[in-house]
């Protein structure tokens, strides 16, 4: 029952304990809403998602709240705003409901909060006003920035040194900022943005830095120490650094109880970004490969290390997901079966385990086989419990076999099926001309019909 997580602040895996069991929360960087995200972007979506699973089978499914903000107001959603004349609203509706969209195509659970940054703007300035009360904040002619040499323990997260960041740089005279390591919590409207980017305040007209954002968001749904904060390694210096800054500062009290960080999904050894130009945007990879194949893929790697996004990779888990959904066919009439197994279980306790879970859930599917084998109805029913128990908790199996192999389509699955017994009543006639055309037609129309010890079943290839 122990879950241990790696703690990117005490650098190593720390045995979780929430603050109350009966309240668990989960706080989680999202996407700033002005493009379609690329599929390294929905690492942390299925690594967090995997997190939010185990924690819900743990404390129980009211008992976890997870948060994923919606980031709407940024520098580069006004950029997108003045290049396409759109109004904001209407980019960020647009791109965050494709976020949404391709999210639950890889099986991603709703988060219990989805909290829109322009919805807080009340919370950040009362943050900011609290940060300048105290001493840690003050106004320039461009903003109000955060003073990071006033706070003693800045720079904890990512072990870097205020002097790291202070070397070679020079203060930033046009802004108006005292150290270099400064950030901004209000940015002062400029000439020429757009009204829809505008908020007012006692500083001036303008927005919220990005960093006080999630830490006003995290604070209302939350509260002012959450138990597990998580997002990309990318986002640890500065954007995490600076959100522990803000709201410790204001707030007096540890931030979050544990960091978690995924580390970068990768092409060719390099970051996936789209300032390097090398994406993959996963509403493109959807039309050629099923969600579920791309959440398998993307749980195929430790969420720690970098991953390397191939075809190669998709077509192994095309396959193996192929053979644990036949797996599942063989045993889906059994009885309602207990699940007793607690491998994948346990591997994800483990600091979220997923390559050891996804060969565990392998080990399953060989039981279901073995178990089919000897037709044992009682092996069977654990077996077929056992797979649906560790796919709820992995976001896979959430089809039925039949689904997986065949597809929605129930009229041209029973076109399908009319066929294959076509082909069983000629092979049974020994007409096996016959038996080959109808083979040879479903094969020229992606299927593939697969013979085996208790008759033909078919699958879409
Ligand atoms: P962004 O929209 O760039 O702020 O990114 C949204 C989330 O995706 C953040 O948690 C990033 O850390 C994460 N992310 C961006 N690129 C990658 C990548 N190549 N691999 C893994 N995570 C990434
Ligand atoms: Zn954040």
């Amino acid at each position: 029952m122990t879950i241990r997580l790696y703690d990117s602040v005490a650098r190593e895996k720390r045995v979780f304990h929430p603050q109350d069991p009966s309240r668990v929360t989960l706080y989680v960087c999202g996407p700033t809403v002005y493009n379609r995200a690329h599929i390294g972007n929905f690492r942390p979506v299925i690594v967090f998602d995997t997190l939010f699973r185990l924690l819900r089978f743990t404390y129980g499914e009211d008992a976890v709240i997870y948060a994923r903000n919606v980031t709407d107001i940024e520098d580069k959603i006004i950029a997108a705003a003045l290049e396409t004349g759109e109004a904001i609203t209407d980019i960020t509706h647009k791109y965050a409901a494709i976020y949404a969209d391709d999210a639950a195509a890889v099986n991603a659970l709703p988060p219990t909060v989805v909290p829109w940054a322009t919805d807080h703007i009340e919370e950040m300035i009362s943050i900011i006003e609290t940060l300048e009360r105290k001493g840690y904040a003050y106004a320039t002619d461009t903003g109000v920035f955060f003073n990071v040499p006033q706070m003693e323990n800045y720079g904890r997260l990512s072990g870097r040194k205020l002097e790291d960041n202070q070397a070679g740089a020079r203060v930033d005279v046009d802004l108006g900022k005292r150290d270099p390591a400064d950030f901004a919590l209000w940015k002062l409207a400029k000439p020429g943005e757009p009204e829809d980017a505008i908020w007012d305040s006692k500083w001036g007209p303008g927005r919220p830095g990005w960093h006080i954002e999630c830490s006003a968001m995290a604070a209302k749904h939350l509260g002012k120490t959450i138990d597990i904060h998580g997002g990309g390694i990318d986002l640890q210096f500065p954007h995490h650094e600076n959100e522990i800054a803000q709201s410790e500062c204001a707030h007096g009290e540890e931030m979050a109880r544990y960091w978690m960080h995924n580390g970068f999904l990768d092409m060719a050894g390099e970051k996936m970004s789209k300032s390097l130009g090398n994406v993959v945007l996963l509403n493109d990879l959807l039309k050629d490969w099923d969600g579920e194949v791309i959440r398998f893929a993307m749980l195929s790697g430790h969420y720690r290390a970098p991953l390397d996004w191939t075809g190669d990779l998709l077509e192994q888990a095309k396959s193996t997901l192929n053979r644990i959904y036949g797996a599942l066919r063989r045993v889906w009439e059994a009885e309602d079966g207990t699940a007793s197994d607690r491998g994948v279980l346990k591997a994800l306790q483990d600091d979220l385990n997923t390559p050891i879970a996804l060969a565990e859930l392998s080990r399953l599917a060989g039981e279901a086989n073995s178990a089919a084998d000897r037709k044992d109805e009682t092996a069977m029913a654990t077996a077929r419990a056992d797979l649906l128990a560790a796919g709820q908790l992995l976001g896979l199996l959430t089809r039925t076999p039949s689904e997986w192999e065949h597809g929605a389509d129930s009229d041209e699955n029973a076109r399908i099926d009319a066929l294959v017994e076509a082909r069983n009543a000629a092979r049974a006639a020994k007409d096996w001309a016959e038996a080959d055309r109808i083979r040879d037609q479903l094969a020229s129309e992606g299927v593939e019909i697969m013979d085996g010890a208790t008759g033909a079943t078919w699958r879409r290839v």
